[in-house]
């Protein structure tokens, strides 16, 4: 019998923290803004011999803010720890991170294994994924600490250039446990977490410029069994597209190794995205390759309960909590509310609109779904950016709601406010969008189309009935598409009707 096989993947995330200084120094985290490779850099954050460490405070509570959004609780006494390995990125020779006692540890996050779209699978993986049930399933957040990021490497042919401009920005680690039993539950919740840190303010989530980074560790077990097999790790995915692909490789790599006999190496792997491939970096290293031990150049941070709860009551409406509100509040539906508040600025966006409208919230919804994110798409435009005030967009939707104008001349209308700016009446009234919605007008003209081509009526009469749309064309031609297009529909259909021999 052939065995159904099940992935079980565990994720971890790195994000760096938005503060204005690094984790452990006085240089900006902002490495960015540099005006040159190595010019944001000093003693500590370079690991000059003598030079000593001092924890960022602003980094610790948007950790613990992070913590307590995932359900964490949050260790009142936690403690920095020396990682140690050598890599030219890193300086002293170890990373500060956390190891015994994290700042926050044992939360929780609930996904759904359907509800976000999979880009489709690449090549050479036509073999139907173990996908699991259509559950919704609760991921358990192992912990959340702090550590440092490291330099950045530039290898060119004979040598490698080094800028230690990003080391020692705050950055957060993120890591579940092996709860997730589909890649659509990982990529849903790979971005929730982004979502949830955007919605904190605590990271862009600008997975471009690399401030956000996933791992995969995925091992496969035939479905049924309660066993942990060996896992690979998948380092440094950069993208969402990347994290389901890499996942999807690997799961399928791993059954093919089971079913020809064989068995996992427990690895870290690369991803190769122009080949589509994981690539083995090396073997994995275990935790006491790392010779973790207290950071002795820092104290351990003594957190009271006042200070958690003065974080605690930061926490502004996370994404599951809007979501929930959208669809009760506004009687939207599951999937458009989520969509709303997948991003924090387009959600307050729909909020304001929706305030100065009178048309209903799933019109509003439509026209933030359809024609905004089109001009964002296309423009490269970010919500935040958006000129256009709400209260116009309202205007703008309300007119075509009441028939003022057509939807097309909306579009319009909204194109010319998104680029140029403006008051909707104005440009209707400049470019002479107004509907005709006056029925005896357009009666008249539908009555002169048919009298005018009594060939086409026939034929129509005949059986031709995609003339129908010719029909339509030649009334949006003489009305510029101004017509009321259920007006002239109607009507059309009975002057076509009533010449019938
Ligand atoms: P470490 O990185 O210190 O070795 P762990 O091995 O406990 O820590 O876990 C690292 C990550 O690997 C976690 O996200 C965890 O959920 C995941 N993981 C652990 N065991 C498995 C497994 N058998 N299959 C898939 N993922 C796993
Ligand atoms: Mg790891
Ligand atoms: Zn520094």
């Amino acid at each position: 019998m052939k065995l159904t096989y099940e992935p079980v993947i565990g994720l971890e995330i790195h994000g760096e923290l938005l503060t204005n200084s690094k984790m452990f120094c006085g240089c900006s985290a902002d490495y960015g803004s540099a005006p040159e490779p190595n010019t944001n850099i000093c003693p500590t954050c370079t690991g000059l011999p003598g030079a000593m460490p001092v924890v960022n405070k602003k980094a610790t509570e948007l950790a613990a803010l992070v913590g307590l959004a995932l359900n964490c609780s949050i260790n009142k006494h936690n403690t920095f720890a020396r990682k140690n390995y050598y890599y030219p990125d890193l300086p002293k020779g170890y990373q500060i991170s956390q190891y015994e006692l994290p700042i926050a540890e044992k939360g929780w996050l609930d996904v759904s294994p359907s509800s976000p779209a999979l880009p489709p699978v690449g090549e050479g993986s036509n073999s139907p994924l173990p996908m699991g049930e259509g559950l919704g399933v609760r991921v358990r957040v192992r912990r959340v600490h702090i550590e440092e990021d490291t330099a950045k490497l530039a290898h060119e042919k004979n040598y490698a250039l080094v800028d230690f401009n990003r080391a020692g920005v705050p950055l957060l680690e993120i890591v579940s446990e092996p709860d997730i039993r589909t890649v659509e539950a990982a990529l849903d919740y790979a971005t929730k977490v982004r979502a949830i840190l955007r919605y904190l303010g605590v990271n862009s989530g600008d997975m471009e410029k690399g401030v956000l980074r996933f791992e995969a560790n995925i091992s496969v077990r035939p479905v049924g069994s309660d066993e942990f097999r060996t896992r690979t790790e998948i380092k440094n995915l950069n993208s969402f597209r990347a994290l389901v692909r890499a996942s999807q490789y690997e799961i399928e790599r791993q059954i093919k190794l089971y079913e020809a006999g064989e068995t996992v190496i427990q690895e870290t792997l690369g991803w190769d995205d122009a080949r589509g491939v994981t690539t083995s970096q090396r073997s994995k290293e275990e935790a006491h390759d790392y010779r973790y031990f207290p950071e002795p150049d820092l104290p351990p941070l003594q957190l009271s309960d006042a200070w958690i709860e003065s974080i605690r009551s930061q926490l502004p409406e996370l994404p599951e909590a809007k979501t929930a509100r959208f669809i009760s509040d506004f009687g939207l539906t599951p999937s458009d509310a989520r969509f709303l508040t997948s991003d924090l600025a387009l959600a307050d966006y729909f909020e304001r609109v929706v305030a100065k409208s009178k048309s209903s919230a799933k019109t509003v919804h439509s026209w933030l779904a359809g024609e905004l994110m089109r001009y964002l798409n296309d423009s490269g435009t970010d919500i935040k950016d958006l000129t256009l005030d709400p209260a116009t967009f309202a205007q703008l939707i309300d007119m075509v709601t009441d028939k003022t104008i057509g939807a097309s001349a909306g579009k319009t209308v909204l194109t010319e406010l998104l680029t140029k700016g403006g008051d909707p009446a104005q440009i209707v009234k400049e470019k002479n969008l107004a509907q005709l919605t006056d029925v005896s007008a357009i009666q008249e003209l539908v009555t002169k189309i048919l009298d005018d081509n009594p060939k086409e009526v026939d034929e129509y009469n005949a059986g031709k009935e995609t003339l129908f749309q010719w029909f339509m064309g030649q009334v949006a031609r003489a009305t510029k598409g101004k017509a009321d297009p259920n007006v002239a529909k109607e009507l059309m259909v009975k002057g076509l009707e009533e010449r019938r021999k």
